[in-house]
């Protein structure tokens, strides 16, 4: 496994390397949803690269971005274990270098839920994976549905600018009790953790309901809400029942759709959701 640093590091290892190339980005602290995404990559390409970058410019909070979990020696172990042939854990300057100064902005997919609740995040987002699918010129990308909403962005991205990069969605990982892996699960107290598996509950009892007929989304929502008011630890930001492909906001439920929800539990913010049809 090579560890490179720099962006020309990176291209020399891939120049000569089989493809089809396969790319996980991710932000380091690696979980068993990374993992998941590693394999994947494994089984269907020749070669793997992860990216190890937590990118400073999609952090809304400063406080966020100084508390987010990094421990790169355990990242790599995992990387290995996993068969990952490349990693590319650059610094900030070596993504951003003197003089970088472009942006890329996608549309109504990503104005509103986490676009609208985090401005600038998804600029951030789809800038830093453009730089990434620059640099891998990977055959494809992988990702987690926990993160939904990035997901369609990167798609539209990738479509929109002819990038021959496929974005490839793999299932979410959770723990026993329902509770989505994150890097940032680590950061909730023991009430808290225990008070999480809340989010999965209530989208769970949402798609009960959908299951047996309920095709008014403002009922979907409402029946999010109340489990999560159960629950006196949640703090709901939003609870959204939107179309699968666009994110917009649904009225009455008809094709695919995503549950979606976003929750803080002290500084710690949650999301998770669940597509149905
Ligand atoms: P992050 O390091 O949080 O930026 O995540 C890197 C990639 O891993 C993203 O594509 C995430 O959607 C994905 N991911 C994070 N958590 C999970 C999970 N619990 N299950 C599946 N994929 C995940």
């Amino acid at each position: 496994m090579l560890v490179t640093r720099t962006r020309s590091g990176l291209r020399a290892a891939l120049a000569g390397a089989p493809r089809p190339v396969g790319l996980v980005p991710t932000m380091g602290a690696l979980h068993e949803g990374h993992r998941s995404l590693m394999r994947r990559a494994r089984a269907e390409n020749h070669t793997v690269v992860v990216t190890i970058f937590v990118n400073p410019t999609q952090f809304n909070e400063q406080a966020d971005f100084a508390r987010y979990p990094r421990d790169e020696d355990r990242d790599l172990a995992l990387c290995e274990a996993e068969g990952a042939d490349i990693i590319f854990a650059p610094p900030v300057e070596e993504v951003y270098p003197p003089g970088f100064d472009t942006h890329v902005v996608v549309g109504a997919v990503a104005a509103p839920l986490e676009g609208a609740a985090r401005p600038g995040h998804f600029e951030a987002v789809a800038t830093v994976v453009a730089i990434l699918f620059g640099l891998a010129g990977a055959d494809a990308a992988y990702f987690g549905q926990k993160d939904a909403q990035q997901c369609a962005v990167v798609r539209r991205m990738a479509a929109d600018l002819a990038i021959p990069t496929e974005v490839v969605v793999c299932p979410t990982v959770r723990e026993p009790d329902g509770l989505a892996l994150s890097s940032r699960n680590v950061l909730l107290s023991p009430a808290e953790r225990a008070a999480a598996p809340v989010l999965y509950r209530a989208l769970r009892a949402a798609a009960a309901r959908h299951e047996a007929g309920e095709r008014d989304a403002e009922a979907l929502r409402s029946t999010m809400r109340e489990v999560l008011a159960g629950e006196p630890l949640a703090r709901p930001e939003y609870v959204s029942v939107a179309d699968a492909a666009t994110m917009a906001e649904a009225d009455q439920v008809e094709g695919p759709i995503i549950l979606s929800m976003a929750v803080r539990f002290g500084a710690v913010r949650l999301i998770d959701n669940l597509p149905l049809g």
